[in-house]
């Protein structure tokens, strides 16, 4: 099997999953995660979410999962999948049970479903709300797009859209909350200056004559302000290039504007 019937047979097989179990009682939301909303070629393990409401009956979510596990595993490829369970408040609750009778047996392996259909094996697995919160692809009640996605997926979900609420565009979502940047707003970002200013330059006599011009950072051409005493320096060439800094701090390299 080519690796493009692989992805499309998952693909497939996600979009009529997600159209079945939608008219279920309490199924709130329906998304992709993992593997086929990444580039992979040969995807192993289909990966679905499915947020409920607090008093959603899980044994049908957990036989339409038991299905897709079925034709998974037929694939030939022998693929797996797993339906992940999250509540409306985006924490992950389990995945669902593979058995058709939910009791415990041995080949569970310390994981306790007892009856609920609901398998909570963390120690095997677990969903970090994020993925949960901001999945990468969400099919149901609407299509929303956050990341950037296979094309073959993309083209799908475009479809899947038309064929369930036509007339409704797929929403696009840019993924902010994946940013992970990690900038210091309101103090210095590298202690080094901060002891360069402390100390007010004592081996650069130079880099002190510019601070008493009052050539700083806050009028230099390359200071991004924060807020009025904080900045980014982006400056390439200076040696605190994307650093934060204080206004009223200065390098060797500092520019004036204008
Ligand atoms: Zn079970």
């Amino acid at each position: 099997m080519p690796a493009s019937n692989i992805r499309a047979a998952f693909i497939r097989n996600a979009l009529e999953f997600a159209e079945k179990i939608s008219q279920l009682e309490g199924v709130r939301r329906i998304a992709i995660v993992r593997e086929i909303t990444t580039p992979m070629k040969n995807p192993e393990i289909l990966c679905l979410v499915v947020t409920v409401s607090e008093d959603a009956p899980i044994k049908p979510i957990a036989d339409a999962g038991r299905k897709l596990k079925g034709r998974m595993q037929s694939m030939p490829t022998a693929a797996g999948a797993d339906v992940f369970l999250a509540s409306e408040t985006h924490e992950y609750l389990g995945r669902t049970c593979s058995y058709r009778e939910c009791h415990p047996r041995a080949a569970c392996q310390g994981s306790q479903c007892n009856g609920t259909f609901v398998n909570n094996d963390f120690h095997v697995f677990t969903l970090e709300k994020e993925v949960i919160q901001s999945s990468p692809v969400e099919v149901f009640p609407q299509v929303i797009i956050r990341s950037r996605i296979p094309d073959d997926l993309r083209r799908a979900l475009e479809e899947h859209q038309k064929k369930m609420l036509p007339g409704k565009p797929v929403g696009k979502q840019y993924p902010r909350r994946q940013n992970t940047n990690a900038i210091v707003t309101d103090n210095w970002s590298n202690p080094n200056a901060k002891g360069l200013y402390d100390a007010q330059w004592p081996d650069e006599p130079a880099t002190k004559a510019l601070y008493e011009e009052g050539r700083q950072c806050g009028g230099c051409a390359f200071f991004a302000p924060f807020n009025e005493d904080w900045g980014l320096c982006c400056h390439r060439e200076s040696r605190h290039n994307l650093e934060t800094v204080f206004e009223h701090f200065t390098c060797p390299k500092q520019q004036e504007t204008g």
